[in-house]
């Protein structure tokens, strides 16, 4: 509609949020869904996050906050940053947003320009591309298949640098993946950008916490220190402690990219939430016990559902190291499916068409992701479910 700006026409609704939803149509018509499409873990917030928040809300504590957070909130993230990954930053350094993508949308709207160039390794997370489009740069999409481990290479990182890159964008352990970089391949990535000191660093370190092999957590700022007065940490509360609907990411950097997010902020959604940010606090500064459940159900499930995969005709998966997804080659099963006239196109959009409409398991094709030819499942559901959703695909590609 030409009321509508360019930059919105620029960009697309997010797909996993879109096939979430069209499951849940159909789930709510009553029919069987399956839905293997939402990013959220499947467990209930730990009790005594709940309990801080529900202490927040009798205390009072429902007015504006500082905007980039409150005190207490902003002293656990250093803290957190400290002892976990070994980084020193001062108060001035940090912030807090209305969820990991709400900073990462900050950070983008604060740096970038017309005509910037984001470098994005493929496999990626849906929302680079859109928001790096939103503040009206290029995203420059490298492709990285499972071939190379689904892992951006030093030299096709140098080769993609140019003088108009601002910035690079780097995820591990990775959505839609689950690949971690080691820190040997984050050391050879850091050489790379030491040489081009132009560009920024943003690194998401969103799933941290969701380790499934045990391996020390490493970022490309552990790997190569010299990066700190040009690299964004960003991570958040909704993975490790499943807190996705409680809204609070954050991020880490010089003091005047944080300042500059800051003020976007405070001219868009001021303070996140008073109540969530108690919440998160409590999260961070409280015992990190509560994580072993998750982890220890994700990494069953995720030994099962990828075991099943490497069985199945046409599909090829690889373990990943962490978060909660399995991102298998499908481009087999889709050229056996497309041959033998079950789907409409030899294309994953119609594989998982084929596999909604027909056998009511909801999946996203890998080409959202940037990634033609593969699918991504999240194996953060009952282990009931994904054996049942299992069976289905497996039906589904006889
Ligand atoms: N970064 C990655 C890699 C993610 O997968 C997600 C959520 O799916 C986010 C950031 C954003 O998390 P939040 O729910 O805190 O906005």
């Amino acid at each position: 509609h030409s009321v509508l700006s360019q930059r919105v026409l620029s960009i697309k609704e997010s797909p996993t949020l879109a096939i979430t939803a069209k499951a849940g149509k159909y789930k709510a018509e009553g029919r069987d869904i399956i839905g293997l499409a939402a990013g959220e873990p499947d467990f209930d917030t730990p009790q005594h996050i709940k309990d801080a928040a529900k202490a927040a809300i009798d205390a009072g504590f429902t007015k504006y906050t500082p905007v980039a957070g409150i005190p207490g909130l902003k002293k656990a993230i250093v803290a957190k940053f400290k002892n976990e990954n070994g980084f020193d930053y001062a108060l001035n350094e940090v912030i807090v947003g209305v969820g990991g993508k709400q900073t990462i949308f900050n950070l983008c709207l604060a740096v970038l320009n017309k005509g910037d160039e984001v470098i994005v390794p493929a496999p990626y997370w849906v929302s680079y591309a859109d928001i790096a489009l939103v503040a009206e740069a290029t995203p420059v999409i490298l492709e990285c298949g499972i071939e190379q481990g689904f892992k951006l290479t030093a030299a096709q990182l140098d080769a993609a640098i140019t003088p108009k890159t601002k910035l690079f964008m780097i995820n591990s352990p990775s959505n839609p993946t689950g690949a971690v970089y080691t820190l040997a391949e984050l050391q050879a990535l850091g050489e790379v950008l030491l040489k081009h000191p132009h560009v920024l660093i943003a690194t998401d370190d969103m799933y941290e916490h969701v380790n499934l092999t045990g391996d020390k957590f490493y970022n490309i700022l552990n790997a190569t220190p010299a990066l700190k007065d040009r690299c964004i940490v960003l991570n958040g509360v909704s993975k490790a402690y499943s807190m996705t609907g409680w809204r609070i990411g954050y991020a880490a950097g010089p003091a005047y990219i944080i300042k500059a997010m800051e003020i976007l902020q405070s001219q868009s959604t001021s303070n996140p939430t008073s109540i969530s940010q108690v919440a998160a606090q409590a999260a961070l500064e409280g015992s990190q016990e509560c994580i072993v459940p998750m982890v220890t159900a994700f990494k069953e499930r995720h030994t099962y559902v990828v075991n099943r995969f490497n069985s199945m005709p046409g599909l090829s998966c690889l373990m990943a190291g962490g978060a909660f997804y399995a991102f298998p080659d499908a481009r087999g099963a889709i050229d056996n499916l497309f041959q033998a006239g079950k789907i409409k196109a030899a294309t994953d959009m119609a594989l998982a068409e084929y596999l909604l409409e027909e056998f009511d398991v909801a999946v996203v094709p890998g080409s959202a992701f940037g990634a033609e030819g593969y699918f991504r499942i999240s194996f953060a559901t009952s282990m009931d479910n994904l054996r049942n959703a299992l069976d289905r695909i497996e039906k589904a590609l006889q």
